[in-house]
């Protein structure tokens, strides 16, 4: 018989290795933020187009490459990282292989500009399944940028394979998370289909993980700090009353490096043992640092597993590193486990009687009622009882301005306003339109002048408001439209999360999500909110499970309530969302409408005022 076997030609064995290191979108979000990393950026930004199927861009201020090396990135094994077997022990960079470009090209359509700080012009180059279509000089920043368009374009099958959008973009965001937070020192932004997702200053750790996962974050964090000739550990770990059910914050990284370790995993949990409730998962961010040489990261291709040589060591002095920090700042017994039934089934305590929520509400007020004209009625509530003076806003809300401790919620029950005139009367100068000069800022707050001083409205919470007011109105009063969606989008959850989901379909009609086919497989929405844009549905839903889980009882009024709240929390636009000043504008003009505009559905604060009379004091 004639020999048979031959080499594979270049291109085939660049798609095989691709199938290695590129599974989804996520894996190439992941290799180039890893990329501009190594490439010592001080500011990353990643653009991504339909979770990623359509388009992934990260553009870096780093290095840059020459034009010989920006065409030899692209061949398998080139690497400018390690150049002698030796290297492997001793790694600093994220990258080492010398495969991830040379993979992605195999797949998709690359284009990469770049130009180092040397040089007066850069380069671009365009390759299509590995072949290069052209390479020109061109005028570019120095640093880099790398855009990957119709990712498995050449390979439908595993385009097929991908999951649904919301499930796509969630991966990207656990990449996006895990660099970002290996890396504080390093700016980052994330941009989906047009609008920003996060907007991350450089900071430290802790400002990291704050700017990621929300302000609430903050109070739930406890330091960890441990240093020996093995290991250094250092980080936060989430307080035992706030872990979750779910997954999503356990984060080891070791020498700047998020990896996967059930075998650490577990000696944290170990150190949390007795604190926590069944099924729950503690939370933490841990960053170690051993001796590059004590490690090995080479047993996986996509570099989330690591060996240490001192793997016994390092899991004794992780728990107790843990278990001291625990003990130190005391926060053991701060569970209740008498709920534990109730945990389980959220929805069964409905029936159960609601505690008195701690927001003074007029009882007989329905803002709801057809007929009655939210904005007056809105007015209704402010006009009780009177301040003199011509700033009645500023000295009311003075009266109730939040306490040092911030949990206060500002009643406006001793403020007079007129109903009609509610905008008008609030803010100056009809002239320069309904709010004379508004601004955002660090976007995050949205500033206006009214008649006493200056009033700074939190975006988000506002549109928190703004939301749960709509939502609770369209769940108890009236239907919401519902959006269509052309094609039904197909969501995959757990078994026990779908069945949840179909528990509530009626409530969730009411605000515009509709259900098509029910399937064992995945869950069909044929419609969902207008508010809701189409790419955000399927993280909506999710988070929507998790608080129907978390849900500790006695925080809500009703079903109803509950629901609302997780829908427009998740909905209402971020921290870090650019607005425009029609936005802002039509923000202002909502909240104003809503029955309580000064604090979020969770009594937090919505808005502050500085009076006239606070900044002449800052000049005495
Ligand atoms: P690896 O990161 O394992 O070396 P890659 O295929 O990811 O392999 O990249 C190949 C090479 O291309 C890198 O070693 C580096 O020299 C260069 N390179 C890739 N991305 C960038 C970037 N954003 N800035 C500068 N150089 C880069
Ligand atoms: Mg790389």
């Amino acid at each position: 018989m004639a020999d048979v076997i031959q080499l594979l030609p270049d291109h085939v064995a660049n798609q095989i290795a691709a199938g290695e290191v590129v599974q989804r979108p996520a894996s190439v979000v992941k290799e180039l933020l890893e990329n501009a990393v190594d490439a010592k950026a001080t500011s990353i930004t990643l653009v991504i187009k339909d979770a990623g199927k359509t388009l992934v861009q990260v553009t870096d201020n780093g290095t840059g490459m020459s034009p010989t090396d920006a065409r030899m990135s692209f061949e398998r094994h080139a690497t400018s990282k390690i150049k002698k077997a030796g290297d492997l022990f001793n790694l600093s960079t994220k990258g080492f292989r010398g495969e991830a470009l040379a993979s992605i090209a195999a797949i998709a359509h690359v284009q990469l500009k770049t130009k180092t700080g040397t040089a007066s012009v850069g380069t671009q180059i365009s390759i299509e399944g590995s072949t290069v279509s052209g390479q020109e000089a061109a005028v570019v920043p120095t640093g880099t940028t790398i855009l990957v368009k119709n990712l498995f374009y050449n390979i439908p099958a595993r385009r097929n394979f991908l999951k649904s959008s919301p499930v796509e973009t969630r991966h990207i965001i656990d990449e996006f998370h895990r660099v970002a937070l290996a890396h504080p020192n390093i700016a980052f932004t994330m941009v989906h289909n047009g609008s920003d997702v996060f907007r991350l200053p450089h900071s430290n750790i802790r400002q990291r993980i704050v700017n990621i996962f929300g302000s609430k974050t903050n109070e739930k964090l406890v330091p960890v700090t441990e240093e020996t000739d093995v290991v250094t550990i250092n980080g936060f770990i989430v307080k035992p009353a706030f872990v979750k059910k779910s997954r999503g914050q356990q984060f080891f990284f070791v020498n700047g490096r998020f990896i996967k370790s059930p075998y650490l995993h577990h000696a944290v949990s170990a150190a949390f043992q007795g604190l926590l409730k069944q099924g729950t998962i503690p939370g933490y961010f841990l960053f170690l640092k051993v001796d590059p040489a004590s490690m090995d990261i080479n047993i996986h291709p996509t570099k989330t597993e690591i060996k240490f040589d001192n793997e016994h060591t390092i899991y004794a002095m992780l728990r107790a590193t843990v278990k001291h920090s625990l003990g130190q700042f005391s926060i053991a017994p701060v569970l209740d486990f008498t709920k534990d039934g109730q945990f389980e089934t959220p929805y069964g305590y409905a029936k159960k009687q609601a505690v008195a929520p701690t927001v003074e509400v007029d009882r007989n007020f329905n803002p709801f009622a057809k007929g009655a004209p939210l904005k007056s009625s809105a007015a209704a509530g402010f006009k009780k009882g009177a301040a003199a003076g011509q700033g009645p806003l500023y000295l009311g809300l003075r009266d109730a301005a939040p306490a040092e401790n911030g949990t206060q919620a500002v009643h406006f029950e001793s403020v007079e306003m007129e109903s009609e005139a509610l905008t008008g009367s609030l803010f100056d100068d009809p002239e320069l339109g309904r709010f004379g000069t508004i601004f955002q800022l660090q976007h995050k707050y949205i500033i206006t002048p009214i008649k006493s001083g200056l009033m700074v409205i939190h975006q988000h919470l506002a549109h928190y408001r703004v939301l749960y007011e709509e939502l609770l109105k369209n769940m108890t009063v009236q239907e919401a439209v519902s959006q269509q969606l052309l094609f039904p989008l197909q969501l995959h959850f757990s078994k026990p999360d779908m069945q949840l989901l179909y528990k509530i379909e009626e409530q969730l009609g009411h605000t515009g999500f509709q259900f098509g086919k029910k399937t064992e497989g995945a869950l069909q929405l044929t419609g969902i909110p207008v508010s809701l844009p189409e790419s955000m549905a399927g993280t909506v839903l999710e988070n929507l499970v998790n608080d129907i889980k978390e849900e500790v009882p006695g925080t809500g009024f009703s079903q109803n309530d509950r629901l609302a709240k997780s829908l427009a929390k998740n909905m209402a636009i971020k921290t870090g969302t650019l607005l425009n000043v029609k936005a802002q504008e039509h923000l202002v003009h909502s909240l104003f409408a809503c029955k309580e505009p000064s604090a979020s559905p969770d009594n937090a604060p919505v808005l502050v005022t500085l009076g006239i009379a606070d900044i002449d004091n800052k000049f005495m």
